[in-house]
């Protein structure tokens, strides 16, 4: 079986390694012209890293990046409101890890024989002819394969290609991300919720810190009010120049209305585009290679595998989803009694469900 995946970041990667490692001919094609150098951070969770640890991807991506211990949410003055330690976190699966996104691709892409990833690519088209599929690229030329993958992202040309399109819904907010060169002493993954703005600070490793912000209003970097908050807060915010900032305007979408049309699938956030606040987007990817290539592997019917590879997938990602808006509508409160609601709620959450939520999430169906 020949396999075209359409786009090396995160979802393509892992998707072309998963497919490669069950035996089948997969190869990438990519917009970019080069390895991603720029870029920012983001946090993988237990399950992600358990889906690569299947296909023998979970080492190089856990050396790439810094296990935090635990996981904390405070308050703006620095109230601890909920911790669980490393030793919950392990009981449930792991700690997460923080990972410089750049180097999380180099990681994947270095799995791959040279060659396997073809840059410089931009993919225009996707069709099913007569039982093949065939993606088009700007320059004009083409390629087929039994099936075509669309891991193109969130705004993905090729699901729009195959008639898919996901519409956008809901009103939007501002995240500002960046990563910067300051030796924090270890600790948990932090949330920090004040008013209608949230900080989350993740270490990396080399002494380099991944923060982000997210609040409602655009601007070139994040409310001076984070001045006042609990350290390391201000100190993260006087370390990081404004251009230093990657500021990204994110919007919910509705549901894809299926994942895949003809020999055409879509995988990581093609198929199921999300809010980014539980941090889950990258390892509900690494799940959808790892199923995908469990269903293609030495299947004689591939419509029947495209089936049952969403049916296995799309409950979790679009769990994952839900909670991700719940959490994205509870840190946009910002009238003081809702804050306090907030923070009251929080703070009484039973650690015992906390921990069997974290385990439902984080634990990979059989
Ligand atoms: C503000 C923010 C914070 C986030 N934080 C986290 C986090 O902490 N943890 C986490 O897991 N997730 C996080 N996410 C989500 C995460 O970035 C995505 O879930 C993840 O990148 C999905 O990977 P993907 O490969 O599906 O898509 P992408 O990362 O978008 O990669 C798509 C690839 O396809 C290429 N491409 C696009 N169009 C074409 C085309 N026409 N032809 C060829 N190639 C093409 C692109 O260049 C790119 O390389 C965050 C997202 C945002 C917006």
């Amino acid at each position: 079986m020949r396999v075209a995946v359409i786009g090396a970041g995160p979802a393509g990667l892992a998707v072309t390694l998963a497919l490669r490692r069950a035996g089948i001919d997969a190869r990438c094609w990519e917009r970019a012209r080069e390895l991603p150098a720029e870029g920012t951070g983001l946090t993988l969770w237990p399950n992600g890293l358990a889906a690569l640890d299947r296909f023998h991807a979970g080492d190089v991506v856990r050396a790439a990046g810094l296990a935090a211990e635990g996981i904390a949410i405070r308050t703006a003055g620095g109230r601890t409101l909920h911790r669980l330690s490393s030793d919950d976190m392990e009981s449930v699966g792991g700690n997460g890890i923080g990972v410089h996104r750049a180097e999380l691709v180099a990681a994947l892409a270095g799995l791959l024989p040279r060659g396997t990833v073809r840059y410089g690519a931009e993919c225009v088209g996707v069709e099913t002819v007569g039982g093949r599929a065939r993606a088009v690229f700007r320059d004009g030329t083409s390629t087929e394969a039994d099936v075509v993958v669309a891991a193109d992202g969130a705004g993905s040309t090729a699901r729009a290609a195959i008639g898919l399109d996901v519409p956008w819904r809901g009103g939007g907010s501002t995240v500002w991300r960046a990563v910067v060169e300051l030796g924090l002493p270890p600790g948990p993954g932090l949330l920090t919720m004040g008013g209608d703005l949230s900080v989350g600070v993740w270490r990396l490793p080399g002494d380099r810190v991944y923060w982000f912000a997210s609040g409602p209003r655009p601007g070139p970097r994040p409310p001076d009010r984070l001045r006042d908050w609990h350290e390391p807060v201000p100190e993260l915010l006087a370390a990081t120049p404004t251009e230093r900032f990657v500021v990204t305007g994110v919007r919910d979408r509705g549901r894809a209305r299926s994942w895949h049309r003809g020999r055409v699938v879509l995988v990581g956030d093609a198929a199921h585009p999300g809010l980014p606040h539980m941090g889950q987007g990258t390892s509900q990817a690494f799940e959808d290679a790892l199923v995908l290539a469990d269903r293609l592997r030495s299947t004689v019917d591939v419509a029947a595998a495209l089936r049952s590879y969403e049916e296995s997938r799309r409950k979790r990602a679009e769990a994952a989803n839900a909670q991700a808006r719940a959490l994205a509508a509870v840190g946009a409160w910002h009238h003081p009694l809702a804050c306090r609601l907030r923070e009251t709620a929080v703070a009484a959450m039973p650690r015992a469900l906390r921990l069997r939520q974290l385990a439902a999430l984080f634990r990979l169906p059989r």
